[in-house]
Formats: structure tokens, C-alpha cells, sequence
């Protein structure tokens, strides 16, 4: 629902895009900004579809760094952010995630880290979970964050990834 308003609302925005090819030229992670454009307006005019299942099912669309500076320099003030997350999670409903998004999903919805904490051995060669070994060495245990079951079903819809 959001992001059916998300395309009602940007779309004129969108559309402003005239491939002045800045966004490109910021990019440091070498990434073609414009032509999200084009696969998010193909939500609206069908004969974008093939720009859209090229950028949806391309891993590349995992390498944006968030570092906004394509929305700094676009003349036309597009929401490229907005476009990428979109994608992205159009392109996880689909299972098209990067396996290691979808194993750090699956390690916080169990642990609350995004990366499973590793065996401890210790120089005995005696083997410790974490939290066994944060409590021998007298560490407070990890944290867990309040409200779970509100974290756990915000995290649903990332699960589904898988
Ligand atoms: S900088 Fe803005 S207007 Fe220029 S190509 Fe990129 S999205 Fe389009
Ligand atoms: S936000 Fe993503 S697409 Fe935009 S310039 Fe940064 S890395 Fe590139």
C-alpha cells in the first residue's frame, strides 16, 4: 500500500528525470542511477517491464552504498533513495536478495546480530557459545531489544526474502 502510494505520489518527480547522466557520474559504486528511474516508472508504463527485470534480478542493485549523493546532484530532485529501496525489495519478495542479506536477516531474527556470533575455544580446547563466554569472563549479557515481537513482525516481511 505504501509503496503503491509511493509511485502515485513520485511520479511526476520521476518523469522530471531528462538522463542529464550526473547521478552517473557520483556514483561510487559505478551505478547507473537513471535507469531505476526507468524500472520504477515501469510499474506505470508496461514497456519499461524490460529495463525493470534487468535491474531487478541484477546483483548490482545490492552495491548502492546509500550515500545519497546521486539525490545531491540530481537537477530534478528524483528520490533516488526512495526508487532503490523500492527495487530492492521488490527484487527480495522475489528471492532475488544476496544470500549473505538474506543469512543476516535469518542471524537477527534469531539473535538480534547481524552476524552469528562464532564458537569460542578457549587454550584448554573447551568450546564456548558467546554467551557462555561473555558470563565466564563476568560480561553483562547481550541485549535485547524492547518490544521483540514488534521487531520480529517488522522483520517478517525481510524473511520472506528467503
Ligand atoms: S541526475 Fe536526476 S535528472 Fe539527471 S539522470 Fe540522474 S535522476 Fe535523471
Ligand atoms: S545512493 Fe547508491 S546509487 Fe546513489 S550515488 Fe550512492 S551508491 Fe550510487
Amino acid at each position: 500500500m505504501v509503496l503503491e502510494k509511493l509511485v502515485e505520489v513520485s511520479l511526476e518527480t520521476l518523469r522530471a528525470c531528462y538522463t542529464c547522466f550526473k547521478c552517473i557520474g557520483v556514483c561510487p559504486a559505478g551505478l547507473r542511477p537513471n535507469l531505476f528511474v526507468k524500472a520504477y516508472l515501469s510499474t506505470v508504463f508496461r514497456e519499461l517491464r524490460d529495463v525493470y527485470e534487468e535491474i531487478v534480478t541484477n546483483s548490482s542493485l545490492w552495491s548502492c552504498a546509500k550515500c545519497l549523493k546521486c539525490v545531491e546532484v540530481c537537477p530534478q530532485k528524483v528520490p533516488l533513495n526512495d526508487v532503490i529501496e523500492y527495487l530492492q525489495r521488490e527484487a527480495a519478495k522475489r528471492g532475488l536478495a544476496p544470500r549473505a542479506y538474506q543469512d543476516m536477516v535469518e542471524n537477527i531474527m534469531g539473535t538480534f546480530l547481524a552476524f552469528g556470533s562464532q564458537t569460542i575455544v578457549s587454550r584448554d580446547g573447551d568450546f564456548y557459545t558467546t554467551g557462555e563466554a561473555r558470563e565466564l569472563l563476568g560480561l553483562t549479557p547481550l541485549p535485547e531489544p524492547n518490544k521483540i515481537e514488534k521487531f520480529r513482525e517488522r522483520l517478517k516481511g525481510l524473511r520472506s526474502i528467503g
